[in-house]
């Protein structure tokens, strides 16, 4: 039993070693949209519109935030939401080892189950 806890901690020690321990985070969906002018624009007028990214970021009770993002920072931005899915997938590597750890050790044994 102490060796399969020694393997968890250690496969977390690797996890925590490779967390992308950064601030340069964000959350959310980066979109692209066209917006087009209803009137005065030449741009519009020839069907092209204008290309505009938004960051749109959910929130649990429902709520929706939209954020504009200028052309030159899109590529910072995704490199952000990059950096937070590679962490938010190590916390829950992470997690699901603390699982293994908190188990009963005695009935882990027993049943032997192993899930994933
Ligand atoms: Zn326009």
């Amino acid at each position: 039993m102490q060796m399969i806890r020694d393997r968890t901690l250690q496969a977390r020690e690797k996890l925590v070693g490779k967390l992308p321990v950064t601030g340069e985070l964000v959350r959310g969906a980066l979109l692209e949209r066209t917006v087009r002018h209803r009137s005065g624009c030449p741009k519009c007028t020839r069907g092209e519109g204008h290309r505009v990214f938004v960051l749109t970021v959910s929130y649990p009770g429902g709520g929706t935030r939209q954020l504009s993002v200028r052309r030159e920072r899109v590529e910072e931005v995704r490199r952000w939401l990059r950096n937070y899915h590679e962490l938010k997938e190590a916390i829950e590597a992470i997690c699901e080892l603390n699982h293994e750890l908190l188990r009963p050790a005695a009935r882990a044994t027993k049943r032997g189950r192993k899930t994933k």
